[in-house]
């Protein structure tokens, strides 16, 4: 059973475009029981997204206003979809697949938090307080590589009463996206776990979108959990988009590099299926059979059920309860 700290199936539906990785009618199947689908208002871009190594400008602020007309239509979209909305750690069953709802920056909740109540009764359990662009809690790392993820400022105190306010409702607050000094505002300021639900190892793959040792090892002080981003350009060393000569090893030396890092207890996977190019020997959910097998030539069987699910249940039950 794989329970996943990232995908953004529910842009592609609100875009209209079929699911790419995430064939919802056979993924229970393949193993996939969900995870974190993430609600996330597009920055325009006009880029080559295969550009390599990766990197774009800066993306421009999205008002409140906009961000909280969007996030209904991405919401209503991710409850059309078939699947459970999870609220605790029981909603997870083997061979169903449950959605943990997720904002991907968190421009749609008001800067006085006025809302945020009101989106936790709804079903919101996890929060990543930017994507890569500022806001008014706090500021996303630009894609850049090679380059350290100090980019900016941290915390606003908007930003600080936002993690106070998800560690008292009982919703995860997640790193990913976000910029070197407001990760360590955040972990001086959350009493829960820290999670990066989707980055790697700056170490092994030096983008911005990365952590770097001494982050690894806040967030496994904290108790949380690194989930593995499949990202081609967040894994490979060069940080080249060249996802059919990348294989599933990529995703297995990020693996092991976290694992030696912060111990088997905080590493996990945070796919970024249907939001990012992945290796073509994984492909999407089909893939992950071949994903775990890998594992399993590296890792006692105890340990590979820690990594594909069990320690996203332990941190989401320390959170949510
Ligand atoms: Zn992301």
């Amino acid at each position: 059973m794989v329970i996943d700290g990232h995908n953004d199936l529910v842009l592609r539906r609100w875009r209209g475009e079929p699911a790419k990785h995430i064939d919802l009618e056979t993924a229970a199947d393949a193993g996939f029981a969900g995870g974190f689908f993430a609600m996330y208002v597009p920055s325009p871009y006009d880029g080559d997204p295969l550009s390599t190594p990766y990197s774009m400008p800066f993306a421009a602020a999205i008002p409140f206003e906009e961000a909280a007309r969007v996030t209904e239509e991405l919401f209503a979209t991710l409850r059309a979809l078939p699947v459970r909305l999870a609220e605790s750690v029981d909603d997870f069953r083997e061979g169903e697949v449950t959605a943990i709802v997720h904002m991907e920056g968190a421009e749609a909740i008001a800067d006085d938090l006025s809302n945020l109540a009101d989106w936790y009764d709804r079903g919101l359990r996890s929060i990543g307080i930017v994507w890569s662009r500022p806001n008014v809690f706090a500021e996303g790392v630009p894609f850049r590589f090679p380059a350290p993820p100090d980019t900016g400022p941290g915390l606003t105190d908007a930003g600080r009463s936002l993690v106070q306010a998800c560690n008292e409702l009982g919703i995860l607050v997640d790193v990913s996206h976000l910029n070197e000094r407001g990760f360590w505002d955040v972990v001086e300021t959350s009493s829960r776990p820290v999670v990066a639900t989707h980055s790697n190892a700056h170490a092994l793959c030096a983008s911005t979108r990365n952590l770097t040792d001494a982050q690894l090892f806040a967030i496994r002080d904290s108790g949380g959990v690194v989930g593995v981003n499949f990202a081609v350009t967040f894994l490979r060393e060069d940080g080249m988009n060249d996802f059919e000569k990348t294989g599933l090893d990529e995703i297995v030396r990020h693996v092991e590099y976290l694992a030696e890092r912060m111990g088997i207890d905080h590493v996990a996977f945070g796919s970024d299926f249907d939001g990012a190019v992945v290796p073509a020997a994984l492909g999407g959910v089909s893939g992950l059979p071949r994903l775990v097998d890998a594992l399993r030539d590296r890792f006692e069987p105890d340990e590979v059920e820690r990594i594909t699910h069990g320690n996203w249940l332990r941190v989401l039950d320390a959170t949510w309860r």
